[in-house]
Parts: C-alpha cells; sequence; structure tokens
C-alpha cells in the first residue's frame, strides 16, 4: 500500500519540496511511519514569502465580508471532512480519536468562523478633541505573517494563528511541526477547494531549522506568531527582535491547580482528571501541580490514585481509550526521565511511572506511558519548576492561601491555573494574585475566542484571541483631523 505523501501549499499548489526530499511521518502508537512529508529547505520559504508578497495587495484590499466568506467556506470543509481529519490528527499525534474529533477538530472549524465573524463586527476607535480636532485609527494589514505552531493540538493551534492573521487581511506562510504535518497538508488542500485566491495561504513543511528558522529571519516577513517550546521562542526572539518585527509569543507552562479547604471535590475530580491527563498530559495549559489544602490532602490523593489507575491507556483509534500514545519516542524518553528525576529528588510514585501492562498487540512498539501521580516533592527541586509535558502530575500541600498563591507564582512560567473553592470572595482575591494568563474558577479548559490568551514571565509574550488577535495582526495609524483653523 502506497503510503500518503503531505506537501507544501505554494501559490495556491500542492508541491513537493524544491529539492525532493521527504521525511516519514510516524504514528506513534504503532511506532511505524504512516506517511510521509515534504522536507523543505530555505528556498521553498523563499517561494512562498514570494507568493505571499504577490497575494497581498488584492487581498488585503478585499471587502472583510468576501475574505469572511473564504474562511467560512474552509470552516464548513473542515468539518464535513471532520471524521478523516480527526483519524488523521489521531494517527499522526498519538491522541484519542475521541478528543481529535469531540474537540480538537470542532474547535479548528471554529476559529475560521469565529474570526470570519469579528472582522465582519470589529468597530473603530475614535478620540474626540472637541471643537478643536478629532482622532480617528486605521488598522491595516501588516503584510506577510509568519504562523510557527507545535505537535500537541497540531491543527487546532495552526488554525488559532492562520484564521485572525487571513481575516484581518494579511497573507500567511504556515509551518506546521514537522512532527505532525498530516493535517496542516489537507487544510492545504481544502483551502484551495474553498476557493482562496493563489499565495493567500502557503504551508511550507520541515524542520525547525531551516524552515522555521528562514521564516523567522526573512526580510520580507514582518509578523511572526509562534507556539511552542520556551527555549526555541528564546532564539526566535533574539533574529527577531533586532529586524523590529512584531512578535506573539506563546510557550511552555508548568500550571498550578489549587485546591482550597472548601473545595468541592464531588464537582472537582472529573475535572481535575482533564486537566492532568487530557492529551497525555500533552496540553500546554494542563494542570501538573496539584495543590492541596493539607486538611484535604488524604482525601483527595486518595480519590485522585483510585481515579488514575483507572484510566485505560491503550490504541488511541478505540473509543474506549482515556490515554494515547506519547507523540514520539524521544519525548517518550525525555517524560520517563523526569520521571527517573522525581524518584532521584526523593519523589514517591503513587501510581503510574512505568509502561503500561496490558497494550494491546499490535500497539506493543508504540510510545506510551502509564498515567503518572507523585507526592512529596518540595517546590523548588526540577520536578516542580520545569515543564515535563506529559501524563505526569505531582502533589503538594499548603497551609494558607498565602502560601498557595506563593507556590502557584513560585515557577518561571505563568500560562494557566485552576483554582477550586466555593467561596466566592476568595476565588477573586486569589484570583487577581496570581501571576498567570488565565485563571480558571471551579472548571478548567472552558475557552472563549473573545478572551485575551497569552502567557506571563516564561510563558510567553503577548495577546491573542478576539480583539487582541485583531491588533496584533493590524498596525494602527492614528489619524487627526483639525477641526478649527490654526
Ligand atoms: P518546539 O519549540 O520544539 O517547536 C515548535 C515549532 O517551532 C515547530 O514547528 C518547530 O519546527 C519550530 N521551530 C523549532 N526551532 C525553530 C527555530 N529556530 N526557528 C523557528 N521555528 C522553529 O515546540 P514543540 O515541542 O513542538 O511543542 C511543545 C511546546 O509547545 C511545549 O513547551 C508547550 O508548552 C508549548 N505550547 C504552548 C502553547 C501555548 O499556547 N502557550 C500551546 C501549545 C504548546
Amino acid at each position: 500500500m502506497t503510503m500518503p505523501s503531505y506537501r507544501n501549499l505554494i501559490n495556491g499548489e500542492m508541491r513537493d519540496a524544491l529539492d525532493g526530499h521527504w521525511r516519514d511521518t510516524i504514528n506513534p502508537a504503532l511506532g511505524q511511519p504512516h506517511g510521509r512529508a515534504a522536507e523543505s529547505s530555505v528556498g521553498d520559504v523563499d517561494l512562498a514569502v514570494r507568493s505571499a508578497l504577490d497575494a497581498f495587495t488584492e487581498w488585503s484590499a478585499a471587502p472583510a465580508a468576501y475574505r469572511a466568506a473564504c474562511l467560512r467556506r474552509l470552516a464548513d470543509l473542515i468539518d464535513e471532512n471532520g471524521e478523516r481529519l480527526s483519524r488523521l490528527e489521531s494517527i499522526d499525534q498519538g491522541k484519542t480519536l475521541r478528543q481529535a474529533l469531540e474537540i480538537e477538530i470542532p474547535r479548528a472549524a471554529s476559529n475560521f468562523r469565529f474570526f470570519a465573524g469579528a472582522v465582519e463586527h470589529v468597530s473603530g476607535e475614535m478620540h474626540s478633541m472637541g471643537n478643536a480636532a478629532l482622532n480617528y485609527t486605521l488598522r491595516r494589514p501588516r503584510g506577510v505573517v509568519g504562523c510557527i505552531s507545535p505537535w500537541n493540538l497540531p491543527l487546532y493551534l495552526f488554525t488559532w494563528k492562520i484564521a485572525p492573521a487571513l481575516a484581518t487581511g494579511n497573507t500567511v506562510v504556515g509551518k506546521p511541526s514537522e512532527i505532525t504535518p498530516a493535517t496542516a497538508s489537507i487544510l492545504g488542500e481544502l483551502s484551495i477547494e474553498a476557493g482562496f485566491p493563489r499565495g493567500v495561504l502557503n504551508i511550507v513543511h520541515g524542520c525547525g531549522d531551516p524552515v522555521g528558522r528562514r521564516l523567522v529571519e526573512h526580510p520580507d516577513v514582518g509578523t511572526i506568531t509562534f507556539t511552542g517550546g520556551t527555549s526555541t521562542g528564546a532564539a526566535i526572539s533574539a533574529t527577531a527582535g533586532p529586524m523590529f518585527k512584531r512578535l506573539s509569543l506563546e510557550l511552555g507552562g508548568k500550571n498550578p491547580v489549587i485546591i482550597c479547604e472548601d473545595a468541592d471535590l464531588d464537582r472537582a475530580m472529573p475535572q481535575i482528571m482533564r486537566s492532568s491527563f487530557s492529551n497525555q498530559g500533552e496540553i500546554c495549559l494542563c494542570g501538573s501541580r496539584i495543590l492541596v489544602h493539607r486538611s484535604r490532602m488524604k482525601e483527595f490523593t486518595d480519590r485522585f490514585v483510585e481515579m488514575t489507575r483507572g484510566l485505560k491507556v491503550g490504541d488511541p483509534l478505540d473509543p474506549e481509550t482515556d490515554i494515547g500514545a506519547m507523540v514520539s519516542k524521544e519525548h517518550l524518553e525525555s517524560v520517563a526521565n523526569y520521571i527517573r528525576l522525581a524518584r532521584e529528588e526523593g519523589g514517591v510514585i503513587a501510581c503510574g511511572g512505568g509502561r503500561p501492562t496490558h497494550l494491546p498487540e499490535h500497539c506493543r512498539d508504540g510510545s506510551f506511558l502509564e498515567p503518572t501521580v507523585i507526592l512529596g516533592l518540595p517546590q523548588e527541586c526540577r520536578t516542580n519548576q520545569e515543564e515535563i509535558f506529559g501524563p505526569v502530575v505531582s502533589v503538594q500541600g499548603f497551609d494558607t492561601n498565602v502560601e498557595a498563591v506563593e507556590r502557584a507564582n513560585g515557577v518561571p512560567y505563568g500560562l494557566a491555573c485552576s483554582l477550586w473553592t466555593n467561596d466566592l470572595t476568595r476565588a477573586h482575591r486569589m484570583a487577581s494574585r496570581i501571576d498567570s494568563g488565565i485563571v480558571w474558577i471551579n472548571c478548567w479548559m472552558v475557552r472563549d475566542l473573545r478572551t485575551p490568551f497569552g502567557g506571563w514571565k516564561h510563558s510567553g509574550v503577548g495577546r491573542e484571541g478576539g480583539e487582541e488577535a485583531l491588533k496584533f495582526f493590524t498596525e494602527a495609524t492614528n489619524v487627526c483631523v483639525a477641526l478649527e483653523d490654526g
């Protein structure tokens, strides 16, 4: 059986890489290739940027309603191809088919629909100076935008960047992760079917270096939106900063989940299971440090460990599976190293920590890990400070609200926090003191696309989502009109 080939989209055509090179794409549940993707080089990026530049004048001048209609057609096609895309996302990344079908692929479609609506309904800014003058603000698209995305939620995060960039009148060169290229390539094909003008959306597959690096260095790409690891974000900043590019960085996390003394555990437990282990813990917003009021410690850990032991790890395509495969053997090894480190640091592995024993036969070469709960580690140790990005959660105790906030804030990251309490005053007070882009109270992963999204500290720079995205992808000119002579 011939394996599918995932090609670049350049100037409205699906193309092989100029050098004719390919890279195998691996199904991490089987440990076997399931396709191959174009292995591009600097020349492919340069061609894609050229085509985006050529398309910019017409696309940026088109009425918002025209651009919105293109985005909506693409959203409809994503919905029509939902099952195919979900299956491919699961095979490419290791996530459960259920996660892709119910959450991620529908969300990719809603990214396009949301920003189509946003640009049709956005209003402008005007600042009156009474009889003296009137100011109004023009917002114009910035040109060619480079959209660089990671492997954990491939199509969901790729479209989170592409949709607002296109809706506001920019043209795009997108670079999906080389580890999960499949659905981005299908998106390219669907954009042709949706009737996007040539060159408006371009997609180039390949490695961070050279493809991502060239996109960041290219003098004709003035805007970069990046989601990925903090160290990659630092490298991109070092290049883009001196070139005065506009940069949005959505980076790593080490997110706290705070369980106060009055938390309703019946309500909290199912959500905390999700926040800990959804997508094998490979979501930047997953809670990896659970901080529990000491009066509830035993009750919480008993319930949490029991529920964790009950999770089914296995074939991602099986509807009964809770936890699929880790994205790659390399990433599995990195997460396993953190579990070894936790033991060396004196942590107690309350459950998990190894390879599951009851995997189906066809998954025996896959990258699987048991969901793991670690107890007894101090705040300062590496296990509690560094991003692990897997199904691994560490539980710590606290005595006061002040201590809980100090612990929540006491890491280099500040992306997301989830706080469980029935005391309204305490909830608002603590939320206002936590250094985090999002604080969820009595919930997790409730996302409204209108809200600002981004991180504090090493979790990122800038905000996207809603109006923040409309501003990020446009350049403002204040026009000041004198109303009086002299
Ligand atoms: P990564 O940084 O290794 O790669 C991300 C993307 O950057 C890939 O497309 C990669 O090819 C590209 N890249 C690598 N080097 C580059 C360079 N020098 N110049 C330009 N591009 C380059 O990240 P990853 O391992 O794919 O993803 C996991 C990380 O992403 C985790 O740290 C996770 O927390 C983070 N993440 C953050 C968010 C958020 O919204 N804050 C969301 C999802 C994932």
